[in-house]
């Protein structure tokens, strides 16, 4: 049998889909992936020229697919739930990404994990602290709880400048 991966999976939407609501359709979303644990969904506004909030949340997936079979399975399920491919800022049904894996980092084919933006994204790291807040980033050692601390409290710049 293979072994068991965990993931932490970001969720995003900001269009109405059959689901109903932004937040329907993100519920429906984690229901179709059979997610472990959902995070409470929250409204982020919206960046660029989309226009519309998203509803953000996150998920812990077990599952025994390896990180490319996962993502082929969330771009599946972004297909079914209508996304449209090619357009990076406008409004989307679906949105889906692996941010963190059990088995560490995974790099090659077009894929990063742990996601490369997620240390700077709140939208991530706030719903991903409600319900896997220990979850440590093997690239900084830091845990989720204290990435999302270190974003709301960014260190001051020093007026004296770097020092000789
Ligand atoms: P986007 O739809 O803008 O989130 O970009 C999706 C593309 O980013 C996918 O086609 C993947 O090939 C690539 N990608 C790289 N790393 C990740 C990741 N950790 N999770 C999801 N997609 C990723």
């Amino acid at each position: 049998m293979a072994a068991d991966n965990l993931y932490a999976i970001a969720l995003g939407s900001n269009r109405r889909s059959r689901h109903g609501s932004p937040e329907a359709t993100v519920r429906a979303a984690a229901e179709a992936l059979g997610v472990e644990r959902l995070s409470p969904i929250h409204r982020t506004e919206a960046m660029g020229p989309a226009g519309r909030g998203f509803a953000n949340a996150a998920a812990i997936l077990d599952c025994d697919l390896d990180p490319p079979s996962l993502l082929d399975r969330l771009k599946q399920t972004e297909r079914a739930f209508g996304r449209r491919a090619g357009r990076r800022w406008g409004p989307r049904v679906l949105d889906l990404d692996i941010i963190l894996w059990s088995g560490g980092a995974w790099g090659g084919g077009g894929l990063v994990v742990p996601h490369p933006e997620f240390r700077r994204r709140a939208f991530v790291l706030k719903p991903l602290a409600e319900i896997a807040a220990d979850w440590r980033d093997p690239l900084t050692g830091a845990t989720v709880r204290q990435l999302l601390h270190r974003l709301r409290r960014p260190r001051p710049v020093d007026p004296t400048g770097p020092r000789p």
